[in-house]
């Protein structure tokens, strides 16, 4: 009997991940029966606990990356906004509508406000939204100041007061972003989406009539005419992004750029938290990005969703969000090992399938346990001590032996590639010829797009033998003081929240996913060493549909791979975009290509694809002469 990999829900939900992972073969996992560790996947909708990350076992996967509420949480988002402004320029971050934290930006909101009304009278709208609020719950819009009033932390922003419209509804874009790794910084954005509708005629003097000006679901599905066919926009209130291509096509837009300018603002919005995120090579983070785009077409970012909704509402919920989670497990890349869980780490020489042994052999549950009154022959020993240090100690214990039966029995793996990711050589050259993808009966993806040439979800357990940082994760930012209304003040509040050290496990140190705080030393690579790490290192370029956005050539992956190089990476971000939105300057983007290429030689096979087009075509191909 094979292996099943194992998913645990926190709090019985979402219902499609559970569905999705039954399809695909996965079991549920049990308290009752199962090891406390016996899981592959842990899903929660709230954030992991730091012990969550500090405990997390080679074979194990969490859906949230630790220290990213820098981006989701509307203040901290608008916060990070404008420290980016300030260092990068506004015309670079000029994505995001202007936005004051009230209380503590009164002074700020209220120039601003006095300025713009002198200028441009009444015709200047604003948008209150309460800071750690969601799905549309206290917003609302005005004109004058005598209109605002709050009792809780919110932002105040410039309302979109000119949104493209579709047969007179306003809509926004959800935008499925998966973080595959924040170090180095690996992004993918799923080709499908949600255009979601607001379900009454947009009219700026209704301005209370949030049927009309907010495009949540969780409002919108209850408003008078939610069921009523609406001209173009249909019934209900959402679209799949594939019907919004067709309405696109009808309009005399440039498309390609569109795309690559919603491609550019989700990856200019990561870079604000990038640097400060702990690296934890074995969590995954799916984002929504919700972009409005304005009558001029030029798209802007509303906010960025921390586990975004996965409720199954209507057809283009599940057309979308079911393909989306079984494109996200490829992405976290499971392996034959990963379903062996700790059996994988015991003594038997289980790697190759034809070694597997039997999982019934190992399985014993709780209960036998308890019947037969002694551990199992096949689970390591565990000291019998008092508890709860007791239970701590024979964790600790049985991984210890756990990584000694890891090193003498672990799969064949080329270490001087591994190992040149930290500058170091070894000699031991291993054949990797090592582990089958499980990529299940129901994986769409494109496996000879996939080159996953080593295990990545192993190898950076065995590169990393430093000691192992964990920070703390937080959804809160409870750091701000009177002192942030400074700008030069202003910083990074993901950075402010303190970092613990681990100390004494030696398992978790020496083995276990490279969970850090980031603030050590970068390593130095030799520059002969390099083109042959980006080689090995070059993502896939899709995963179902999730197609990599980031890194997008071969000088954002050099300046990705090791410190992440900002400027550099906006440079190449500016010449991308600059290219696409004019066809005349074609030759010249041609000649810089080539340029670059011979700085990178050898890299020049490094492809990919522009999201965003029903069938995305190279990047390159983008500039060809047409
Ligand atoms: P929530 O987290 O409560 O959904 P959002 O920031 O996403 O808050 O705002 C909810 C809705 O309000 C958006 O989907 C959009 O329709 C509208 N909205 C928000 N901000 C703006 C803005 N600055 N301009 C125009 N419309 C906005």
């Amino acid at each position: 009997m094979a292996a099943s990999l194992v998913f645990r829900l926190h709090d019985r939900g979402p219902e499609v991940v559970r569905e999705v992972l039954l399809e695909r073969g996965w079991e549920e996992y049990d308290g009752e029966e199962q090891e406390e560790e016996d899981w592959n996947l842990y899903w929660r909708g709230s954030a992991f606990r730091s012990s969550e990350y500090h405990n997390l076992l080679p074979w194990q996967r969490l859906n949230h990356h630790p220290k990213t509420v820098g981006i989701t949480r509307k203040d901290c988002l608008a916060r990070n906004l404008r420290r980016m402004r300030a260092t990068f320029g506004s015309s670079l971050y000029d994505f995001s509508p202007n936005a004051f934290i009230l209380p503590n930006d009164y002074t700020r909101f209220l120039s601003e406000y006095n300025k713009l009304r002198a200028t441009r009278g009444p015709s200047v709208y604003w948008i209150c939204k309460p800071v750690d609020l969601s799905r549309g719950r206290g917003i609302f819009i005005f004109q004058d100041i005598k209109d605002l009033v709050y009792d809780c932390s919110v932002i105040v922003q410039r309302y979109i007061s000119d949104p493209l419209l579709v047969s007179g509804y306003k809509f926004d874009l959800r935008i499925y972003v998966c973080v595959k790794s924040f170090h180095p910084l690996t992004v993918y954005v799923h080709q499908e989406g949600l255009v979601r509708f607001s379900t009454e005629k947009y009219n700026l003097s209704s301005l209370r009539n949030l049927f009309a000006h907010l495009t949540n679901t969780s409002i919108n599905k209850f408003g008078p005419f939610y069921k009523t066919e609406k001209e173009r926009v249909g019934q209900g209130c959402k679209w799949t992004m594939s019907k919004f291509r067709h309405f696109l096509h009808s309009q005399d837009v440039n498309q390609l750029l569109l795309w690559q300018r919603i491609s550019s603002i989700v990856t200019l919005t990561l870079l604000t938290i990038a640097p400060s995120v702990p690296s934890c090579p074995n969590c995954v983070e799916l984002f929504g990005f919700d972009i409005l785009i304005d009558a001029m077409f030029k798209p802007w970012l509303l906010e960025v969703n921390y586990s975004p909704a996965l409720t199954l509402d209507c057809q283009a919920d599940i057309t979308v969000k079911k393909e989306l989670i079984g494109d996200l497990i490829d992405l976290m890349n499971y392996t034959l090992v990963d379903s062996l869980r700790e059996r994988a780490y015991q003594r038997q020489p289980c790697f190759h399938p034809s070694h597997v042994p039997a999982l019934s052999k190992f399985k014993e549950t709780k209960s036998q346990k308890q019947r037969s009154g002694s551990q199992s022959s096949q689970t390591l020993p565990l000291i019998q001590t008092h508890r709860p240090v007791a239970k701590m100690n024979q964790r600790r214990s049985r991984q210890h032996a756990l990584v000694a039966n890891y090193q003498n029995h672990f799969p064949p793996v080329d270490l001087n590639k591994i190992y040149a990711s930290r500058g170091r050589r070894v000699n031991k050259t291993l054949t990797d010829q090592t582990l089958n993808l499980i990529l299940g009966p129901h994986s769409r993806t494109n496996v000879s797009a996939v080159s996953r040439q080593t295990c990545p979800a192993l190898a950076p357990r065995l590169m990393d033998n430093r000691s192992l940082h964990v920070s703390e994760v937080t959804r809160r930012d409870d750091t701000e003081t009177e002192a942030e209304v400074e700008l030069e003040a202003e910083t990074d509040v993901s950075s402010s929240i303190r970092d613990i050290q681990l100390g004494g496990l030696g398992f978790r140190r020496s083995k276990l996913p490279d969970i850090y705080s980031g603030s050590l030393r970068p390593v130095k690579i030799p520059l002969d060493r390099i083109t042959a790490l980006n080689r090995q290192h070059v993502p896939p370029i899709r995963v179902g549909d999730f197609i990599r956005t980031f890194p997008f050539n071969a000088a954002t992956l050099r300046a990705s791979q090791h410190k992440l190089d900002v400027k550099i990476i906006i440079q190449e971000l500016n010449r991308l975009t600059a290219q696409l939105a004019s066809s005349g300057k074609k030759r010249r983007r041609r000649e810089e290509e080539e340029e670059v290429k011979k700085e990178t030689d050898g890299e020049e096979d490094f492809d990919s694809l522009l999201w965003g087009p029903k069938d995305p075509p190279l990047l390159n191909q983008c500039f060809k002469p047409t």
